[in-house]
Order: C-alpha cells, then sequence, then structure tokens
C-alpha cells in the first residue's frame, strides 16, 4: 500500500469510523487511512456495547450531544445505504430511564428542565406513573424517575459496521496493522509508526483507539489521563415474561437492565482495577446483580443466565467524559477518545464536529471544544452528574 496519506486515523471502531465517514461525507480532500489491528473487532469496546443511547445527560454538552446523535440514529438506515441497502441497527425506542431512591424531586426536576431547554422530551413521572412503563417495578423505596421516551437502544456492531461500509464506499481505506506511536517533527505530526517499525506518514494523525489509546499517546510523548476499566453485561432469561417491552431502565444502585429480544441483558459499573481484562463470571450476576434485579422486578427472581461478556471502558480518571479536539502540544495530532460509557451515544455528534474542525478550522454544528485536551490543565472539568 501506499505509504502515504493525508489523513490516518487510528481505531477503526464506532468512532474513529465516524470521524472518517463524515470527513468524506463533506468533502475532504485527499486520502483517508484507518489503520485497525483487528479486523474482526472482537476485543473493541463498540460490539461488547449494551447499545444504550439517552438524552438524559446533566451536562450543556452532553445533552446536545446527545440529542444530535439520536436524530441521526433515526435516519442512520437511509444515510448509510450502500448498493441501495439500508443500514439496519434495531434501534429500538423505547424509552431510558433512571430510577430514583434518594434523590429528590427537585433534583430530578433541575436535571430535565436543563434537557428540555435543548429539546429533549424528558420527563419526571412519579412512582405511580413508573408502573405504566414497567407494570412489574417494586416502587416502594422510589421517589420517582426520569424518562425520556425518544431514546431506547440499538445494535452497536451493526451501527459500526454501517459507518465502515459507507466508509469503504466513500473511498476510505482501511489497513489492518497495529500502531505503535506517532511521528512528529517540530512541532507537528508527520504520521504513524507501527508495532513492527513501518514509517506511514500523513501531517493529520487522530487517535480514536479507545482503551488503547492512552498506550499510543504515550508512547509518543502525549499521555492522556484514561485507562481501560473492564464492564460486564450478562445475558439472562426469565420464567415469567414481562408485560411490556422495557427502556433502559437504571436502577437507583447503577444497575442497569434490558431487553435483548426475548432475554434480558443487565450490567453494572464495579469497582475493578484499571487494566485490559475480557474475563466474565457467572457470581457477577448471581451475587451483585440479581439480588438487586430480584427486589426491583419480582420476575427477575426466577432467572437464568445464557451468556456474558466483558468490554472495556475507555476511563477517563479525570471527568468521565470524552477528550476531543488536537492535542495542545502537537500540531495535527487530534484525540477521539476517553469516552468512557458513552461512546455509541456521542459517535454521531463527535464525527461531525471533528469533521468541522479539520476541514473548516472549526465547529460549526456543536461547539466540542468544552471537551478539548487543555480543561485538564485550566481546571475546566466537564462533571457529568448522570454516568453509568
Ligand atoms: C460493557 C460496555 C457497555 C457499554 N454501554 C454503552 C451504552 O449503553 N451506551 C453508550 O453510549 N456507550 C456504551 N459503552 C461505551 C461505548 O461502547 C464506547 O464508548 C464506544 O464503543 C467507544 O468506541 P471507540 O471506537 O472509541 O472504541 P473501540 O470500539 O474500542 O474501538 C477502538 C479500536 O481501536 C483499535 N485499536 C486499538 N489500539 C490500536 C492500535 N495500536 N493500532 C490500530 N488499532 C488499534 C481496536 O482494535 C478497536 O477496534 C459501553 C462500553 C462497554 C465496554
Amino acid at each position: 500500500m501506499n505509504q502515504k496519506s493525508d489523513l490516518i486515523i487510528i481505531g477503526g471502531g464506532v468512532i474513529g469510523s465516524s470521524i472518517a465517514y463524515h470527513l468524506l461525507k463533506d468533502g475532504f480532500q485527499g486520502d483517508i487511512t484507518i489503520f485497525e489491528k483487528d479486523p474482526v473487532y472482537e476485543f473493541a469496546a463498540t460490539p461488547r456495547s449494551a447499545g444504550g443511547i439517552r438524552q438524559l445527560f446533566t451536562t450543556e454538552i452532553n445533552v446536545k450531544i446527545s440529542r444530535y446523535s439520536l436524530q441521526k440514529y433515526k435516519t442512520f438506515p437511509e444515510d448509510m445505504a450502500v448498493g441501495g441497502e439500508k443500514a439496519k441497527i434495531d434501534f429500538k425506542q423505547r424509552g431510558y430511564l433512571f430510577l430514583a431512591e434518594h434523590e429528590t424531586l427537585s433534583e430530578l426536576e433541575k436535571q430535565a428542565k436543563l434537557q428540555q431547554k435543548y429539546g429533549v422530551p424528558s420527563e419526571l413521572l412519579t412512582p405511580e406513573e413508573l408502573k405504566n412503563i414497567i407494570p412489574e417495578v417494586n416502587t416502594h423505596d422510589l421517589t420517582g424517575g426520569l424518562y425520556c421516551a425518544e431514546d431506547g437502544y440499538l445494535d452497536p456492531y451493526s451501527v459500526m459496521q454501517g459507518y465502515v461500509k459507507k466508509v469503504k464506499e466513500l473511498g476510505g481505506q482501511y489497513v489492518q496493522d497495529e500502531i505503535y506511536s506517532v511521528n512528529k517533527e517540530k512541532g507537528h505530526v508527520t504520521g504513524v509508526v507501527t508495532k513492527d517499525g513501518m514509517i506511514y506518514s500523513a501531517p493529520i494523525v487522530i487517535n480514536s483507539a479507545g482503551a488503547w489509546a492512552q498506550i499510543i499517546s504515550e508512547n509518543s510523548g502525549y499521555p492522556l489521563p484514561i485507562v481501560p476499566l473492564k464492564r460486564q453485561i450478562i445475558q439472562y432469561d426469565i420464567a415469567e415474561p414481562l408485560e411490556k417491552p422495557l427502556p433502559l431502565t437504571v436502577d437507583p444502585t447503577g444497575v442497569y437492565f434490558r431487553h435483548e429480544g426475548d432475554s434480558l441483558i443487565t450490567g453494572y459499573s464495579e469497582k475493578v482495577k484499571p487494566g485490559i481484562d475480557f474475563t466474565w463470571k457467572r457470581s457477577f450476576f448471581e451475587e451483585t446483580l440479581w439480588p438487586i434485579l430480584a427486589n426491583r422486578v419480582p420476575n427477575f427472581e426466577r432467572a437464568k443466565i445464557i451468556s456474558g461478556w466483558a468490554g472495556m471502558y475507555s476511563h477517563n480518571t479525570k471527568d468521565q467524559n470524552a477528550i476531543i479536539g488536537e492535542h495542545p502540544e502537537l500540531k495535527g495530532y487530534y484525540l477521539a477518545c476517553g469516552f468512557s460509557g458513552h461512546g455509541m451515544q456521542q459517535a454521531p455528534a463527535v464525527g461531525q464536529g471533528l469533521a468541522e474542525l479539520i476541514i473548516n478550522g472549526r465547529y460549526e454544528t456543536i461547539n466540542l471544544s468544552p471537551l478539548k485536551f487543555e480543561r485538564f490543565k485550566t481546571n475546566e472539568l466537564v462533571i457529568e452528574g448522570a454516568v453509568v
């Protein structure tokens, strides 16, 4: 292959592929090469995600990003059609629901007001109203919930493949190789070097390597506040089906659950030591998740594990939000990583924003600059109150 490109993207998961798509759609002039070390994406976060798409955030920037992205997911099948074939992403707008125990309704009201200011149709529900959404839910310890009917969940792998196919159609090139670091000269990025020492040159390099983004950046002399954090998901069946399809529901304990076909999936951000680890344990369900699930919905008492998996959050240790934009110390080196648990629902807006920044030198659709790397030095952290 040509060892020169006009733009290199490291990591072809949902974020890297969305960026490539938006650059090509918006008329980026030049060749785009996406380096992906694992063409089947076995360990990437994207296919291991729960696919939750919500607008229920507590910071202006995250509300705007997720509102924009949700609208894009609605037209995704048509937008990503290749050769007349639509991209099927199984987007189920069944709602997203945070159940509240200790929070007062006034705190939820404040969150809802911010969301509604940006057009999000979020609603505060009383314990009685929660029963309209999940008739079987146990509300004895709940003060209410925050609900958005427009939200829901989708198939993350299909979203990623939708972008990949469209990128290829538009002329982007995926190359299977593992990048070790970025190269530089006089404060400007000059390309990348692979694990085997091959050099590829480009004046623009984007690091969207997910949980591995920090390793590449550190190898290049630009460490990032990102660690890989293991997150487990367990799929289970229940003996007595629920009356209605579930929204993606988050219990006050942080345990979340939703339907996956006729079965269910559940997960929880347990405290773990940072590090790559793809093991999952039945005992995680039996000891940690199941007691909470069975208390919340009596039908979950008779549950049978079908399978499970673990995936890696690209966890930003400073404020659990994405790091987006050009690195202040290296011209042409762009970051799109650290998405923690909300990269799926941010991918369309981030792709659009970075494409604008690279092509036009400024954000146009949404100002993503609150997520710039510099915020760690100026102490302008983006503290998000609704992290799952
Ligand atoms: C269990 C779990 C549940 C989640 N649930 C949700 C949810 O409900 N909603 C939501 O919005 N988000 C969720 N997330 C987060 C979401 O999945 C991620 O934020 C998102 O998928 C990140 O996409 P990415 O492209 O940055 O990373 P990835 O999908 O990990 O892609 C990065 C790619 O970079 C490649 N790569 C790495 N290093 C190199 C290298 N050196 N050279 C070349 N290629 C490299 C990898 O192979 C990988 O394919 C969840 C994550 C997990 C783990």
